[in-house]
């Protein structure tokens, strides 16, 4: 009989508790900050470019090579406005193919891909998921400001911290070269 009443009480107990499950797609659960969504790239707003120097290395190491990259010679390089002597310049991932392992974030150096929380994907055509790189753009500045996210390395990967790293380290330099023909060729009179 208790364990009866007991049994009861559970049930009800549950039967007032707010449901852990929703009504996909009319409801959507927050997503989680570490969730991984499809691959996307990323924005150094310091330089106004791409992260991506399109080095290819991401474009070997995917397992199932759904990706393409093209360089280019960076333009901003040449005015002084960024430390990237090359840029991306054309970038495609097939997100169909893609099978969200991170191998690619994992392998690049310059901080240039992340996995984004974008993960619906319906649609009708074959290749309807192909993604250029102006998309992979939109979706991956659509997460850094979402995100809050961080580069890993910014002494290296962040134009402008990059250039002022270079410029503070060329100061010194300067300055003992211009003081160097003065002490190695003392005036006269100093000597007498
Ligand atoms: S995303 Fe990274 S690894 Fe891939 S091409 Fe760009 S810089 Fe290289
Ligand atoms: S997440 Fe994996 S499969 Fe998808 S593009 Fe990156 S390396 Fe390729």
């Amino acid at each position: 009989m208790l364990a009866t009443l007991k049994g009861l009480v559970t049930t009800l107990a549950w039967a007032f508790r707010k449901p852990v499950t929703a009504q996909y797609p009319k409801q959507h659960l927050p997503i989680q900050p570490r969730y991984m969504g499809f691959p996307a790239l990323l924005w150094d707003d310091t330089a106004g470019e791409p992260f991506c120097t399109g080095c290819m290395v991401c474009v070997r190491e995917c397992p199932t090579q759904c990706m393409k990259a093209e360089m280019k010679d960076n333009p901003l390089q040449q005015e002084g406005k960024s430390h990237r002597r090359k840029i991306i310049e054309r970038f495609e991932i097939n997100w169909n193919r893609c099978i969200l392992c991170g191998i690619c974030v994992e392998v690049c150096n310059f901080d240039a891909i992340e996995m984004s929380h974008v993960h619906e994907l319906g649609g009708y055509a074959r290749a309807g998921s192909r993604v250029t790189l102006q998309e992979l753009l939109k979706y991956g500045r659509e997460f850094q400001e979402r995100s809050g996210w961080k580069p890993s390395n910014p002494e290296k990967n962040v134009a402008g911290v990059a250039l002022a790293k270079e410029k503070e380290k060329r100061q010194p330099a300067a300055a003992a070269s211009r003081s160097e023909p003065a002490s190695s060729n003392p005036s006269p009179g100093k000597e007498s």
